[in-house]
């Protein structure tokens, strides 16, 4: 089993009501693979710049993530994302993004990388993950993450790359916006209705809901006292749900693997909220995650 991610692999600064940090290890790709990481073999792909140090390729390759196809463009700067939260930690503003290499980035990807099973097409600009989703001709099961900027800046781009494929996640904000309906319920029918038979909508705090043809299943989000920062938990949530499903070969999930993936997604997001960017991730381990799924069990047993 293995599972490709591209999507941004960054360097971000964040300010919350609970402290700030001014340059830190991100990227959706970068939260994805990590949290993925305990659940299956990961393959990143992006391009990175000089700036990005041997301490931040370790930190990936020290969850067993292979980098081979990490791109290091000479003379180039990382992807940077600048963002904060005020008291509404289920916003975030954001306040400067730089694509830097991303902007001419072409993606090759190397056989093993294109012959992984299931392919995660990350919040990245939706013409990449288009060439990323034509060169992956191993995989059997597609999931998609978007956001804010790419649905207003390259709606159609995203609407074609959406038809190509299985699933999509995204959270509630941004399914009202892409498909301009107000309910969640007739978002997500109208967003099966362009190709995808999954669709997941990530409500921050709230938790988060899966809709398919014939299942509707919804969670809540385990109630944490100490939330110090959001940033990477809808990429955290993707990398439990996906490294989940294709840990356990369901690449054409049933609804009782969906709904597992999700208490997987919902445990790692939770994980990831607890600390600045990548901090709590990076330094948990199964036994941690395994209790967490029994404690979000005692939560929605009656
Ligand atoms: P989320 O899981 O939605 O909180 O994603 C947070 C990550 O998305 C941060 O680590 C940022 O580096 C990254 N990010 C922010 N804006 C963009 C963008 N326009 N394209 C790709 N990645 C982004």
């Amino acid at each position: 089993m293995a599972l490709t991610v591209v999507g941004s692999i960054a360097f971000d600064a964040v300010r919350t009501p609970f402290g700030e940090r001014e340059r830190m290890l991100g990227g959706s790709a970068s939260h994805f693979a990590l949290a993925a990481s305990f659940f299956t073999d990961v393959r990143v792909v992006g391009p990175v710049g000089e700036d990005f140090g041997p301490e931040e390729i370790g930190v990936l390759e020290a969850h067993g993530v292979s980098t081979a196809d990490i791109e290091r463009v000479e003379g180039g700067s990382t992807f940077f994302w600048r963002g904060h939260y005020d008291h509404d930690m289920n916003v975030a503003h954001t306040d400067d993004t730089r694509l830097n290499v991303f902007a001419d980035f072409v993606p090759k990807l190397c056989d093993d990388n294109r012959d992984a099973e299931m392919l995660f097409l990350g919040n990245i600009q939706p013409e990449l993950q288009r060439q990323v989703r034509a060169e992956a001709r191993g995989a059997r099961f597609v999931a998609l993450d978007s956001m804010n900027l790419w649905i207003e800046t390259a709606k159609d781009a995203l609407l074609a790359v959406i038809s190509e494929i299985d699933c999509v996640l995204l959270n509630d904000a941004e399914l009202r916006m892409l498909t301009a309906e107000p309910n969640l319920v007739v978002a997500a029918r109208a967003i099966m209705a362009l190709g995808p038979s999954i669709v997941v909508a990530k409500r921050g705090e709230y938790g988060a809901a899966l809709f398919t043809g014939d299942d509707t299943f919804a969670m809540p989000a385990l109630p944490i006292a100490e939330v110090r920062d959001p940033t990477g938990a809808g990429d955290s949530f993707a990398g439990g749900f996906l490294g989940f499903l294709d840990g356990a070969g369901a690449h054409s999930p049933s609804n009782d693997e969906l709904r597992q993936a999700m208490v997987r997604g919902s445990a790692m997001a939770s994980f990831n909220v607890e600390d600045f960017g990548t901090d709590r991730v990076r330094r948990l381990d199964r036994d941690e995650i395994d209790a967490r799924v029994a404690a979000f069990k005692d939560l929605t047993h009656f």
